[in-house]
């Protein structure tokens, strides 16, 4: 029987298939940032970061600097960018452990180069604009002051200029087009008085995939990486899921026509059924939102989740599979046979969105990895004259600077598992 209770499994194959894919969209020079901010969307920073550097990906967005500390922690060498705000609390660790930060105002950059200073390191900085997010980023109308005062600043180091997309649809929505002129209109006022230094980035996944005119030299896509793309935008289908939720059935019970399931009792049993209990609940990753709307995959087959879900467990019934049994594996998210339920259905059935989905996969989850041999043992063999270069430019012979391969690969380092963070 299997020894997880739930497990998540993330398949480093399909990430380096969606990097591939991300890669060709980017065009040819163009630069990936890998956005694995929120435990890379749940799936597991630490081996989703190493994994994608490993297929050549140049840098790291994270969400906050605590989750750019664990990834320097881990030996990750790569730039890491922290793509919203630290808080000033977090700037000497940053700076220390030559994370880059993105400033977006006046006082913000008087206390790095400050502290920088102090410390006697170059602080490396982006220049957030904002140019409709409404966010975070300095308004475009302040951009050319900030960047004259970075200038102006002996301990900082201007790595790059972004601007955030604020639409779903990306480059198919006129507000698109108004922040790509607005932020044009920084870029071409900061060419002319030299101030650009570094990359320029724009893209998320959405702005990637619709076609976003400049891509600039650098995207930073995140959920695409992890095959998950709203399904209208063009080349959602070219993707590949990465990762599949499962757990199993620890108890079944026989009840008859009429007997209520869970708290409240939401649900009663029309006929005579078989109501199988899965040790997995909202902690876990499934929706509350769920409760006596989702389904999930036994045998092949899909079966309603009947009554709450709750902290630990749900319900579901299984009283049309025959041969149901403890032990069977449920599929919460994932392909059994001929059936898949994919994280677009599992949102729209909760009313939210993927992201929030694949991000709320707790961390009593078992993370397991699979794939992600194929590179490994092509970096560590010797060099076979019969070797193609890979998709990235890269032999066998020449692994990819941004990560010499000296350190295992994190999913190595205990036999292929990692244990959520
Ligand atoms: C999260 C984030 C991204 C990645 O967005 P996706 O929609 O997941 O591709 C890119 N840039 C910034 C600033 C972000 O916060």
């Amino acid at each position: 029987m299997d020894p997880y209770r739930v497990k998540a499994e993330i398949d480093l194959d399909a990430l380096q298939h969606n990097l591939r894919v991300i890669r060709q969209r980017a065009g040819p020079g163009g630069r990936v940032m890998l956005v694995v901010k929120a435990d890379a969307y749940g799936h597991g920073a630490r081996a989703i970061a190493n994994h994608a550097l490993r297929c050549g990906i140049e840098s790291l967005g994270v969400g906050t600097s605590a989750e750019a500390l664990e990834l320097r922690h881990d030996g990750v060498r790569a730039p890491i960018l922290v793509l919203g705000t630290i808080i000033d609390d977090e700037a000497r660790d940053c700076l220390r452990h030559r994370v880059q930060i993105a400033l977006h105002s006046s006082d913000r950059r008087a206390q790095i180069q400050e502290l920088a200073r102090t410390l006697g390191v170059r602080a490396q900085v982006h220049l957030n604009v904002d140019t409709g997010m409404g966010r975070l980023g300095v308004l475009p109308g302040r951009a050319l002051d900030l960047l004259r005062e970075i200038r102006g600043s002996s301990h900082l180091e201007l790595c790059g200029l972004m601007t955030h997309v604020s639409a779903a649809e990306g480059a198919l929505a006129d507000s698109t087009r108004e922040q790509a002129r607005s932020f044009e209109g920084v870029l071409s006022a900061a060419r002319s008085e030299h101030l650009l230094r570094g990359s320029i980035h724009m893209a998320n996944s959405a702005a990637l995939f619709t076609g976003l005119r400049p891509l600039y030299d650098t995207v930073r896509p995140g959920i695409s990486a992890y095959g998950i793309l709203n399904p209208d935008l063009p080349g959602s289908g070219d993707l590949k899921p990465v990762l599949s939720l499962r757990t199993q059935i620890v108890f079944l019970k026989d009840v008859p026509a009429g007997t209520p399931i869970g708290y409240s009792s939401t649900w009663r049993a029309e006929r005579a059924t078989r109501i199988a209990t899965l040790p997995v609940g909202y902690h876990d990753g499934v929706p509350w939102r769920l409760s006596n709307c989702g389904e999930v995959i036994v045998r092949g087959r899909r079966a309603p989740i009947v009554g709450r879900v709750t902290m630990d467990y749900i319900t579901v019934d299984v009283g049309h599979i025959p041969g149901a049994a403890v032990g069977d594996t449920a599929t919460l998210i994932g392909t059994d046979r001929n059936e898949t339920i994919t994280v677009a259905e599992v949102a729209e059935k909760a009313g939210t969105i993927a992201y929030e989905i694949t991000c709320s996969v707790g961390r009593r989850v078992q993370r397991l990895y699979t794939g992600g041999e194929n590179l490994e043992l092509a970096a560590q063999r010797a060099p076979d004259p019969r070797n193609t270069p890979s998709a990235y430019g890269w032999t066998a012979s020449t692994p990819p600077s941004a990560q010499p391969p000296a350190r295992p690969a994190a999913p190595r380092e205990s036999g292929r598992e990692v244990r959520g963070s």
